[in-house]
């Protein structure tokens, strides 16, 4: 299958984290795709020879790729971006936006009015393929998507499997999870025992930390980062990422109003979050409140 991976405007953080692809490697995931052009992976051809090729129809293009966010810039001949973009994608079989750039327009998009994702500005339909966009595009949301996610994505097409999406167009596989299943501090979550400080083993940072684990759409704590870690396992707070929203500001901090957070985990209704929080607190387990490691009473072990 022919794949074409291009990029608007972006970090390049979607390529670099699918160059860290442990399991599989970069190479494995690639293998049954002839790679027509990525910008930092194919040497043997121009960006523009390619476009070309592709646009004059003079080659086919199965599954196209585009990271970052879209704009009306120039880019090709005559053609702005966002034109190159909607010709590229009405000719592939399967459209892949990569990056919260690519779906929602996300920290581009801040900045003018006519940048956005492929169907999103934000939570606006439309974006620059339009609202009348006659094909499913796979939104891979994330700033960036974890190596796995785009794997996955790849070996399903390439198998022929069925990859059904959310309402946001992401794979259900996926973005089924919150960020929440699966953190190591969810006990502490449910007796609300809070973190005190970023980086510490103990608590939970939903509290007043900024964590938006809860309400966030992701895999984050099932498909671990580089195979080991999390953000939340590493005690820092979910930012979203992965969400229309992102970014937000000040996103190392709870909002709360009239001692609630200002935004509750997805379906918890305001009178039962009172309830619950108050007799969690009230009866959360002593060795929760406690250091896990006591660096204190650490002694070195010695040789006899
Ligand atoms: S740190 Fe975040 S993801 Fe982990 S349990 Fe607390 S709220 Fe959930």
């Amino acid at each position: 299958m022919n794949l074409l991976w291009l990029q608007g405007l972006t970090c390049n953080g979607n390529t670099q984290s699918f160059l860290c692809s442990e399991d599989p490697p970069v190479h494995k995931v690639l293998e049954g795709f002839n790679l027509l052009f990525h910008p930092a992976l194919t040497y043997n051809r121009d960006v523009e020879e390619v476009l070309d090729s592709l646009l004059s129809d003079r080659e086919k293009l199965d599954v196209f790729i585009f990271e970052g966010a879209v704009s009306d810039d120039v880019l090709y001949k005559e053609m702005t971006l966002k034109e190159t973009v909607r010709e590229l994608a009405q000719r592939a079989e399967f459209v892949i936006a990569l990056g919260s750039c690519a779906v929602y327009g996300n920290i581009p998009a801040l900045f003018r009015e006519d940048i956005s994702g492929l169907l999103y500005r934000f939570k606006v339909k439309g974006g620059a393929l339009g609202e009348d966009f006659g094909k499913p595009v796979i939104n891979l949301s994330g700033c960036p998507v974890h190596p796995s996610w785009l794997a996955y994505v790849l070996d399903t097409i390439l198998r022929g499997g069925e990859i059904p999406l959310d309402e946001w167009g992401r794979p259900k596989e996926l973005y089924a999870y919150l960020t929440h299943h699966g953190c190591i501090r969810n006990e502490y979550f449910e007796w609300k025992v809070e973190a005190k400080e970023f980086g510490t083993k103990e608590g939970c940072l939903f509290y007043y930390l900024g964590c938006r684990g809860p309400m966030t759409h992701s895999s984050c704590n099932r498909i671990l980062w580089n195979g080991v870690s999390s953000k939340t396992r590493a005690g820092l707070p979910c930012f979203g990422c992965t969400e229309y929203d992102f970014p937000r500001v000040n996103l190392f901090k709870t909002f709360h109003v009239m001692g609630l957070p200002e935004e509750l985990p997805l379906g918890v209704s305001k009178r039962g979050y009172i309830l619950l929080s108050g007799i969690a607190k009230t009866f959360a387990p002593q060795r929760l409140k406690e250091k896990l490691i006591d660096e204190g009473n650490r002694k070195t072990p010695h040789k006899a």
